[in-house]
C-alpha cells in the first residue's frame, strides 16, 4: 500500500494537450474516432460509454413543509404556505453503478450549497474508470452553491475529457482544477460588493483500476475504506495547518473558531498553487468515499466511517444515504454530501437505488461539534 502526494507539476503543458499528436478515443462500435466530448458516434450513432450523473432538476418540486403538499412559488417563498420554496438541490442521489452518491441540504441551513457531479467512463477491453467530483461552496462568499455548481461541472467535463483523450489521471486531475477555477472566477462577483467574489472548495477521485487518483484544494475530504482505512487528504484548513505543522493535536485544533477556516479555494483571490495531489494504490478490495465537511465534522475518524459503510446496506446509493443520515441524526449542521465508489471499479449495475437503506445512526465518538 502506498501513498505519495506529488510535488504537483504546475504550468502550461495542460493548455495545448489537445494538440494533433493526442491519441483519439475511437467508437468502440465502428472504430471511427470521435472527439473526447462525444457522447454518442456521428458514424454509426453508438453509445461511446460515457455515462454522467444528471444535474438537479429544473423543476423544484412539492413544498418543503410536510404538511403543504404546493408545488407553486411567488418570489422564493410557497403561495400557499409561505414556506421557502422548495430547490431541487435539498436533496440530490445520483446512481450510476460503480459511482454513486448522495448531496444533502442538512437541517440548518436554508440551501445547498454544495454539490456533486460523477461520471463513468466506460472501456469495452477492460474496466470502466468512474469519476468524482465533490465541492463545497464557501459561505461567506456571494452565492456560494453558484461556485460549487460552476467547479463541479467544469471540473467533471475537463476530467472526461482529458481521460478519455488518453491523458494521464494525475495531469488531467490538475487540469481539472484550472478549469473549475477558472469557471468560478468567471461568475460576476456580488454587486453590492465587487470584492466579494465566489468561491468553492473541491476534491475529485479517479477510481482507476490500479490506483486512486485524488485532487483536492479545501477541507473536503477523500477516505480509502478497505482493510485499513485512511484518510488521503489533508485540509487547506487552518485546523489541517496546525496539525500538520505539529502546534495543534487534532482535538486540540478543532476546539478552535478558527478551525474551519480555509487556506484554498477555487475562485477569484484564490492561492495561485496548483490542486493538492495524491495517489493510492489499495492492496485489497474496498471503497473509496468524497466527502464535504457537513459529514465528517460528525465522522471524522476512517475507521469508523468504514465500520458504517460496511452495514451491508446493499448498493453504493443506499451506503452514501446511510453516512449521509448518520450527519443528519447529529443534527444536520451543515450541508452533506457524500459519494461513494467501489474499488477495484467493476462494470455498471445500475439499480442498486432500488434498494432499501438500513440507517445505522450508532452514535460515533470523536465529532467535532
Ligand atoms: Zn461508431
Ligand atoms: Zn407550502
Amino acid at each position: 500500500m502506498t501513498e505519495r502526494e506529488e510535488p504537483a507539476e504546475h504550468g502550461p503543458e495542460h493548455e495545448g494537450a489537445a494538440a494533433g499528436s493526442q491519441t483519439w478515443p475511437t467508437c468502440p462500435s465502428c472504430g471511427a474516432e470521435v472527439a473526447p466530448e462525444d457522447g454518442y458516434c456521428e458514424e454509426c450513432g453508438a453509445d461511446l460509454l460515457v455515462r454522467r450523473s444528471e444535474p438537479p432538476a429544473a423543476d423544484p418540486g412539492a413544498c418543503r413543509n410536510p404538511q403543504c403538499s404546493n408545488t407553486s412559488y411567488a418570489d422564493g417563498y410557497c403561495d400557499q404556505c409561505g414556506s421557502p420554496a422548495a430547490d431541487p438541490r435539498d436533496r440530490l442521489e445520483r446512481d450510476l453503478g460503480p459511482v454513486a452518491g448522495v448531496s444533502d441540504r442538512g437541517l440548518r441551513h436554508s440551501r445547498n450549497e454544495d454539490d456533486m457531479a460523477l461520471a463513468v467512463i466506460g472501456d469495452r477491453d477492460g474496466p470502466p474508470t468512474p469519476v468524482i467530483v465533490v465541492c463545497d461552496g464557501v459561505s461567506a462568499s456571494y452565492k456560494p452553491e453558484t461556485a460549487s455548481a460552476a467547479a463541479a461541472l467544469a471540473a467533471r467535463e475537463q476530467l472526461v475529457l482529458a481521460l478519455r483523450r488518453g491523458e494521464n489521471p494525475q495531469s488531467a486531475t490538475l487540469a481539472a482544477f484550472e478549469e473549475a477555477h477558472k469557471a468560478v472566477s468567471a461568475l460576476p462577483p456580488d454587486p453590492a460588493d465587487e470584492t466579494n467574489g465566489r468561491a468553492s472548495t473541491m476534491v475529485t477521485v479517479v477510481v482507476g483500476a490500479r490506483e486512486l487518483t485524488v485532487g483536492w484544494v479545501g477541507d473536503a475530504r477523500v477516505y480509502w475504506l478497505g482493510a485499513e482505512p485512511r484518510r488521503l487528504t489533508a485540509d487547506d484548513s487552518w485546523a489541517g495547518r496546525m496539525i500538520s505543522d505539529g502546534t495543534l493535536t487534532e482535538e486540540e485544533a478543532f476546539k478552535s473558531p478558527l478551525a474551519h477556516t480555509i487556506l484554498r479555494w477555487l475562485g477569484p483571490g484564490a492561492p495561485e498553487d496548483p490542486a493538492n495531489l495524491a495517489v493510492f494504490e489499495p492492496d485489497g478490495p474496498g471503497l473509496v468515499l468524497a466527502c464535504s465537511d457537513g459529514l465528517w465534522n460528525y465522522v471524522p475518524d476512517a475507521d469508523d466511517l468504514a465500520h458504517l459503510a460496511s452495514g451491508g446496506f446493499g448498493g453504493l446509493l443506499a451506503t452514501a444515504s446511510a453516512l449521509a443520515a448518520v450527519a443528519l441524526e447529529g443534527g444536520g449542521h451543515d450541508n452533506i454530501t457524500a459519494v461513494l465508489a467501489a474499488w477495484p471499479p467493476r462494470a455498471p449495475e445500475p439499480g442498486a437505488a432500488e434498494q432499501t437503506a438500513e440507517i445505522n445512526a450508532t452514535p460515533v465518538e470523536g465529532t467535532h461539534l
